[in-house]
């Protein structure tokens, strides 16, 4: 058989858009061994809560592999993921119509920099493009939001055991939000452990299967001690924690006090007669960024206080 190739070649970009660009693929090659500092200082205070000495050695092992991957500029786990972007974005944002092939380019970038393992498998060709870029990949999310010309970029990396627990079901309405957490509960119970635990646990709720599977990815994408504006959701949210928290996955699955990061919950409005629900899942390793980028590409980075890209 012919061995396949995939055909890229790197786009004429503005001056501007290839300084967005470079911006990224040094973001994108930070990420990949810096967690934020949201999930850093959870994995903290997670590590106090274990009392038996195999818990504390896990932890203990991620905090050295940190220091390692923070120190020699090397990936936090080897799985780097298949590059996803979730996009605010002002529709006088001036490389709005660049966009594409800027994240497409910074990923190719980003990923000889980092350097990062090829993730991107075509499919039904079954060859891997050796560039961690292919169709589709990376996946952009991209929601315009008034006429401002600023942006603001989730960029997260979806490792593969992190990914596996993914699940969306359209639940009769009479299941009601039972059946959301027994949804969850199946899959946290059957998958949970796949994800490198302490996980993060994205919950979307909504009207069909991809609404309710975009709101579980932007669930991930929030901060894991944050908390959903509505109180009912927030009360879902601590339910499904402490839930999940005493089927005793532990750190890396060896069992303890604590199985997850947390669970953030995102809802959208629904129809009447279905609920839509989806879980994804973070694992310890978290790799999640936020950039901010004005019109004039001044950018803040919320997520990694402290940090000069470079
Ligand atoms: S689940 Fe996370 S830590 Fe585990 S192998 Fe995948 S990316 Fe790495």
């Amino acid at each position: 058989m012919d061995t396949m190739t995939y055909d890229y070649t790197e786009p004429t970009l503005s001056a501007k858009g290839q300084r967005m660009r470079d911006i990224l693929a040094d973001y994108i090659a930070l990420i990949s061994h810096r967690l934020p500092d949201d999930v850093t200082a959870k994995l903290e205070e997670l590590s106090k809560i274990e009392v038996d000495p195999l818990q504390k050695l896990v932890y203990d092992t991620m905090m050295e592999n940190q220091l390692l991957a923070n120190k020699l500029k090397r990936p936090s786990c080897q799985d780097t993921g298949a590059l996803q972007f979730f996009i605010k974005c002002g529709a006088q944002f001036p490389l709005l119509g660049e966009l594409n092939q800027i994240l497409k380019d910074a990923v190719y970038r980003g990923t000889k920099k980092a350097p990062l393992r090829h993730n991107a498998v075509q499919t039904f060709d079954e060859y891997n493009t050796g560039m961690n870029i292919g169709d589709g990949i990376p996946s952009i999310f991209l929601q315009v939001d008034g006429n401002g010309t600023d942006i603001s970029m989730y960029v997260y990396m979806a490792g593969g055991g992190c990914t596996l627990p993914g699940a969306a079901k359209v639940l009769m309405p009479g299941e009601g939000y039972e059946g959301v957490v027994r949804f969850v509960m199946d899959r946290m119970t059957s998958y949970g452990i796949n994800a490198c635990p302490p996980l993060l646990v994205g919950v979307g709720v909504a009207t069909s299967v991809e609404t309710a599977a975009l709101n579980s990815k932007l669930a991930l994408m929030r901060r894991v001690d944050s908390e959903n504006p509505n109180a009912n959701a927030a009360k879902l949210e601590h339910l499904l924690e402490d839930g999940i928290n005493h089927i005793g996955l532990g750190p890396q699955g060896f069992g303890g006090q604590k199985s997850v990061m947390g669970v953030n919950v995102e809802n959208t409005a629904r129809h009447p007669s279905t609920i839509g629900v989806a879980v994804s899942t973070g694992c310890w390793s978290h790799r999640r960024g936020l950039i901010n980028f004005d019109a004039d590409l001044n950018y803040d980075l919320p997520l990694n206080k402290g940090v000069e890209l470079s």
